[in-house]
């Protein structure tokens, strides 16, 4: 018989009751280090103070009112955002899926609105991870996850990622813009090279199209800048963000240029729940840690910190892994073993990873991680990895 909770996901055995900075406790009092953060959503750690008193005043004054009414939260957090980013205008939604698909709409519209309605084509990548549901399935174009759908939704063409000329050709008369991951999450922890960042938004001013980013998972300061793409010193036209902005609270935005923004004009696109105030509370207390003086540049020096240690265990163990890629902490160690294998031994040592596509291991801490959480990480991955290493020699004798 099926369980009453539908059971779409492969779950590991383990269900958490509490958690401190980057460390949750099991119902039956185990203790695990967590460097998945929910899969880079717990930015601020678990049981953030200044994140749950936030969310505890707002929910006692009052939770929702629909975007019937003005809502002051959400224009606190999204004039804050637009001072902090390219950006001029924010919508705000409730995941990283439902904020993709406004980016798309809002790309779409703007071109319409431009007199070019024939334009509706979005190029994407090989790889790339945008949501679930039907038309960011489409963006995301993995064979696999569109299986048995239906129809897949129209006007989505996908080029090897980091490859110019690939773009360059597929763009045509109904190309309306590009929408790229600075760094591909999902599909297996892939740097943008930042020069391909650069020259994506050189052929979107060349064509005229639109130059779209998902930063669901690399933005709010998951790199060490509050965007990813602030590390190729350009912008794009519009974004998405989610998972790390309200801390593990369902929060979601689409930023945009005002040229952009205009086009999501009343009644043209709407969510219930979106940006309501308790939401907006999260999203202002989290920005409130990382946009305090120094929190990022931390982020970076953290992150160069694991980085080198994966390096290391990486060159110590090269039955096990090949290599270590990412920035800030959104890290990755490419697997020579399956995946799945080395996770094993990490959660049996204590230590929470996460699997990403391309046979990686995805190491996302919270950006609250302190330097004695990555050298215990680090120690136990390393006693992961020697299991790992025994392992694979008794196998191949
Ligand atoms: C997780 C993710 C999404 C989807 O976000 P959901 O909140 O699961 O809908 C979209 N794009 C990227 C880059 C992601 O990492």
């Amino acid at each position: 018989m099926i369980s009453a909770l539908l059971p779409n996901y492969a779950r590991a055995d383990l269900a958490f009751e509490r958690g401190e900075g980057a460390w949750l406790w099991t119902v039956d009092g185990r203790r695990f280090l967590d460097f998945g953060s929910g899969i880079a959503t717990a930015s601020l750690g678990h049981g953030h103070p200044h994140l749950v008193k936030a969310i505890a005043d707002q929910a006692a004054k009052v939770m929702h009112t629909s975007n019937l009414y003005r809502i002051p939260q959400a224009e606190r957090l999204a004039q804050r955002l637009v001072e902090a980013t390219f950006a001029d205008s924010v919508f705000f939604c409730n995941s990283g899926a439902e904020a993709n698909e406004g980016m798309i709409k809002m790309m779409r519209r703007a071109m319409s609105d431009a007199g070019k309605p024939e334009r509706f084509r979005l190029i994407c990548f090989e790889g790339a991870f945008h949501g679930r549901t039907l038309a960011t399935l489409a963006a995301t174009g993995n064979a696999k996850y569109l299986e048995g759908f239906g129809p897949v939704v129209e006007g989505f063409d996908h080029v090897p990622f980091n490859n110019m000329n690939a773009v360059r050709n597929a763009i045509g008369s109904g190309t309306c813009g590009i929408i790229v991951e600075p760094i591909q999450g999902e599909g297996g922890v892939r740097p943008a090279d930042l020069q391909f960042l650069r020259d994506l938004r050189a052929v979107c001013d060349e064509f005229g199209i639109i130059l779209g980013m998902d930063e669901v998972q690399s933005g709010m300061g998951r790199t060490g800048k509050l965007f990813a793409h602030e590390w190729a010193g350009i912008t794009p036209d519009v974004m998405s963000a989610a998972k790390g902005i309200g801390g593990g609270f369902p929060l979601g935005a689409v930023l945009a240029k005002e040229q952009f923004a205009k086009a999501l004009k009343p009644g043209t696109h709407g969510t219930t729940f979106g940006g309501n105030p308790l939401a907006c509370a999260a999203g202002n207390a989290v920005l409130d840690v990382i946009l305090a003086p120094g929190f990022l540049e931390d982020v970076q020096r953290k992150g160069r910190k694991l980085r080198s240690e994966l390096d290391a265990v990486a060159r110590e163990f090269p039955t096990v892994f090949a290599d270590a890629r990412g920035m800030g902490l959104l890290l990755g160690l490419k697997c020579v073993l399956p995946q799945g294998q080395v996770q094993a031994a990490c959660v049996a040592e204590g230590l929470m990873a996460i699997t990403a596509g391309d046979n990686v291991l995805r190491l996302a801490p919270p950006l609250v991680v302190t330097d004695s959480d990555i050298e215990q990480g680090v120690a136990m991955l390393r006693r992961a990895a020697a299991t790992c290493a025994a392992e694979a020699r008794a196998g191949a004798r």
